[in-house]
């Protein structure tokens, strides 16, 4: 097995790709938390695909938590991490500090906009822009060719194509389908907080995403009904409490009243001791000739 370059400071990551930089090689991108499940990996192959280097990041990133939220619980297995990732070939594997992310007396803010206001944004309030702020910071670190983002967090994914075109950042950010287990639940690293219980409760989401979509494909457009249909589904099931099930334009993220353009349902819940999301595409009903 071949070692990965591991790295923790600014400079170290500048100095690892100046010479590849310089020969001409496209560098890819793989931000993550760490915790890595094949979701992180399909990013990670996403990127050997494209480019000729990849480099991975490593950050549970306080900015993007809330008080109340799960920042000190949050799974942390560097060793696991960097094995999984030295069997994949990665390249260089970025893990900084806080200190190193944000110096004593680092200030700066990145504030998407409306984009960042709904679902997520609600509910979890200065989390785009903690996810918004170390996103800038670490492509201006690493200046990759490509950045690889999960649709698993779909309105993340919009965000930062949204910033990045807004700060005219020059790395192109590319979208990686959902992997899922075998029932249907979007890997996450928030699934180890499941206990079996929880575990198959949290199935009736991708259930309700895919009749959604379904119900769409065979001609219910009414996007206030697909809404309705699935929150019945969600509430019905026991031990999960709903935030939000919408209908919404698959590039703006505003709620639609009718689906007749690409469309994305999201949700999120609460499964025993974890906040869930995920998603799935909404097509309006294929036109027949
Ligand atoms: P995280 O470590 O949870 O911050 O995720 C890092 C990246 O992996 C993000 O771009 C996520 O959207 C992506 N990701 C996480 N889970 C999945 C999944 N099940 N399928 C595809 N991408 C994922």
């Amino acid at each position: 097995m071949t070692r990965v370059e591991r790295v923790i400071s600014v400079e170290e990551v500048r100095g690892a790709l100046s010479r590849p930089r310089l020969e001409g090689r496209t560098i890819g991108f793989v931000p993550t938390m760490g915790a890595l499940h094949e979701g992180h990996l399909a990013l990670v192959r996403a990127s050997q695909a494209q480019t000729d280097l990849t480099v991975v990041s490593i950050f549970v990133n306080p900015t993007q938590f809330g008080p109340n939220e799960d920042f000190d619980a949050y799974p942390r297995d560097l060793d696991a991490d960097s094995a999984m990732l030295a069997a994949e070939g990665v390249d260089v594997l970025f893990m900084p500090t806080v200190p190193v992310m944000y110096p004593p007396g680092a200030e700066t803010r990145v504030e998407p906009g409306s984009i960042a206001s709904r679902w997520c944004g609600e509910a979890r309030p200065g989390h785009f822009s903690g996810v918004a702020t170390v996103v800038v910071k670490l492509l201006d670190i690493v200046a990759p060719s490509v950045a690889f983002f999960g649709e698993k967090d779909y309105q993340q994914l919009k965000v930062i194509e949204r910033v990045a075109r807004d700060l005219d950042i020059p790395t192109r950010i590319t979208g990686v389908p959902i992997v899922r287990e075998n029932d249907g639940v979007a890997m996450s690293s928030r699934n180890r907080y499941l206990r079996e219980d929880d575990r198959r409760a949290a199935r009736v989401l991708y259930r309700a995403l895919s009749a959604c979509a379904e119900a769409a494909a065979a001609g219910q457009t009414d996007a206030r009904a697909l809404d309705e249909a699935m929150r019945r589904a969600i509430e019905a099931e026991a031990g999960v409490e709903l935030e939000y099930a919408a209908v919404v334009d698959a590039a703006t993220l505003e709620p639609v009243e009718t689906v007749e353009r690409p469309c994305r349902a999201l949700v999120a819940a609460r499964v025993g001791p974890a906040r869930l999301i995920d998603n799935v595409a909404v097509l309006p009903p294929a036109k027949r000739p």
